[in-house]
């Protein structure tokens, strides 16, 4: 009989308690060696990057590399970032609660997802329209109520819920899109890599102060290219 209720158990404990991660642990790891012990100390960057299950962002057949120290395919030629560089590009831009925040490339949605744990609301703009359905369904499933989505080129921002306080850019452009700096509001942070795309690039942190843009150069990174698209560009 004993035997009995602990092989249901097993079966069952899934469904009695969803809410059991597996990957708890992996993650835990994953803050610690690939980010603290990198540097990044915004508690608030740690406690999202403890809690968003990343291996929900990838398909099945990544799911259990989804806590290693490297970008993953994300299909249609996209990838999911590297853990560590999320972490980074989230504490740069300093997010705290009302701090409009708006996301060029939402990609898997896990970025989006990392910077909504903290910020009340996140707009995130995505080119290939079936990423950005996926990554729609999958805010809707787990709850990111706070993360507003929509497909297109994201080349000319979000002139409807502009000025932003934080505006977060994950594919590589060789040039800073004018409309997102544009649509920076005053004291607003703006990241950035800038660079040849399929070469080494960097990631640039703009600020604005007083109406102008202080400019600061932050490491190298390697993204995919910032696309445009034909009917939307101008
Ligand atoms: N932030 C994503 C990273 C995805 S890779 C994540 O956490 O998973 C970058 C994404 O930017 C790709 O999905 C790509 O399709 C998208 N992209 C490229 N150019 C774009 C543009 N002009 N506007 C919006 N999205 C763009």
């Amino acid at each position: 009989m004993r035997f009995i209720i602990i092989i249901i158990s097993l079966i069952m404990g899934k469904y009695i308690f969803p809410q059991v991660d597996e990957y708890v642990a992996a993650r835990n790891n994953m803050v610690r060696i690939q980010i603290t012990d990198r540097g990044i100390t915004n508690a608030a960057t740690l406690k999202a990057m403890r809690k968003v299950p990343r291996h929900l962002f990838v398909s099945k057949e990544y799911e259990s590399d989804a806590y290693g120290d490297y970008p993953l395919p994300i299909g249609y030629g996209q990838t999911i970032s590297q853990p560590y560089i999320v972490a980074y590009m989230t504490e740069v831009v300093k997010p705290s609660g009302k701090k409009k925040t708006l996301e060029i490339g939402t990609g898997s949605g896990y970025q989006a997802a990392v910077l909504a744990e903290i910020v009340d609301t996140v707009y995130t703009i995505e080119i290939i329209p079936e990423l950005a359905s996926e990554s729609s369904a999958r805010f809707k499933k787990l709850g990111y109520s706070n993360i507003i989505g929509k497909s297109g080129d994201g080349y000319n921002g979000w002139p409807e819920h502009a000025p932003f306080d934080i505006i977060v850019v994950t594919a590589a452009a060789d040039e800073i899109p004018k409309p997102l700096v544009d649509q920076l509001a005053e004291n607003g942070r703006l990241v950035i890599p800038v660079g040849e795309p399929g070469a080494i690039q960097e990631l640039m942190l703009l600020v604005k102060k007083n109406g102008k843009i202080e400019k600061t150069r932050l490491t190298f990174v390697r993204f995919v290219p910032f696309r445009r698209s034909k009917t939307d560009g101008r």
